[in-house]
């Protein structure tokens, strides 16, 4: 039914978009036998707070959207059986390195941070996935693979980086750009609620088929399952920058100095975005790869 409204809602685009094979509908209770969640799953909004996330004078504030998704991340997974860990529930500043002890603080659990992008290039747009370990490639794989198929906007892939979320859990982690709030379009998109529980389901889609993802080591997996979800490529931004996503100088500025940095204490920032700002703030930087 949800799908059914959020069609209607966004009838012209969504349509319009190029989709992947017709998947089975959005289950809310069904579980399948064999895929009784036991993981843990900390869901992290972006931002928060003083920290708004995006850009200058962005109209869309980034953490309510991010919250706003979070939210019905969170009320998805639970229909799945899943037991959920929020690194915030309102609108608060957690420092980052609050939220990496909450996800190391579960084992056998996941990590998925909730973002929306901005750019000063108005039409910057569509879809891209974080991931830094190999652990969390078929997450990451699996979560951009429906949120990207599902959402109509373009597919910016995955890529890896190494984002302070990402770079300290020790657990399989990461983290979506949920479309760029700096674009008409996508802004509209990302104030609808639809388009808020279409991104939330596609996500918990993501995590929940995560053990789905192809790759050499799982020859047997994919003989005893149709369905199966390809192991994305990826962007490697560790050593290299999209030019639509370095911001304005004073957030851009990014240097080679140690990983240790000042990410576990800082003050100011609760993700990548504001990692890179206080960072700068603090005239010492994090490593090359935490921008954005
Ligand atoms: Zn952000």
């Amino acid at each position: 039914m949800r799908r059914f409204v959020f069609t209607l809602a966004l009838a012209g685009s969504f349509i319009a978009t190029a989709t992947p094979a017709p998947r089975p509908q959005t289950p809310t209770a069904v579980i399948p036998e064999n895929s009784q969640p036991s993981t843990v799953v900390v869901i992290d909004a972006g931002h928060g707070g003083f920290d708004r996330g995006g850009i200058p004078r962005q109209l869309v504030q980034e953490k309510t959207m991010n919250l706003d998704v979070a939210q019905r991340l969170k009320a998805v997974l639970t229909a799945y059986g899943y037991r959920v860990v929020m690194t915030r529930d309102s609108d608060v500043f957690v420092p980052l390195g609050t939220r990496v002890a909450i996800a190391n603080s579960y084992r056998d659990a996941i990590f998925v941070c909730i973002h929306f992008n901005a750019a000063p290039r108005r039409s910057a747009n569509g879809i891209e996935t974080y991931f830094y370990s190999s652990q969390s490639l078929p997450l990451a794989s699996a979560i951009h693979y429906y949120v990207a198929g599902g959402a109509p906007t373009p597919n910016r892939g995955v890529r890896r980086r190494g984002f302070y979320v990402l770079r300290k859990t020790t657990i399989p982690a990461v983290l979506v750009e949920c479309g760029f709030l700096t674009n008409a379009t996508e802004a509209n998109y990302a104030q609808s609620s639809a388009y808020q529980q279409k991104l939330a389901e596609e996500i918990g889609r993501g995590i929940r088929e995560r053990s789905l993802v192809a790759s050499t080591s799982t020859a047997n997996r994919l003989a005893a399952n149709n369905t199966t979800v390809p192991l994305q490529p990826f962007i490697d931004q560790t050593h290299y920058r999209d030019p639509d996503l370095v911001r304005s100088k004073h957030r851009k500025r990014s240097s080679k100095s140690s990983s240790k940095s000042t990410s576990a204490t800082r003050k100011h920032s609760s993700d990548s975005d504001s990692e890179k700002r206080s960072s700068t703030r603090k005239k010492k930087s994090a490593p090359a790869q935490t921008e954005n």
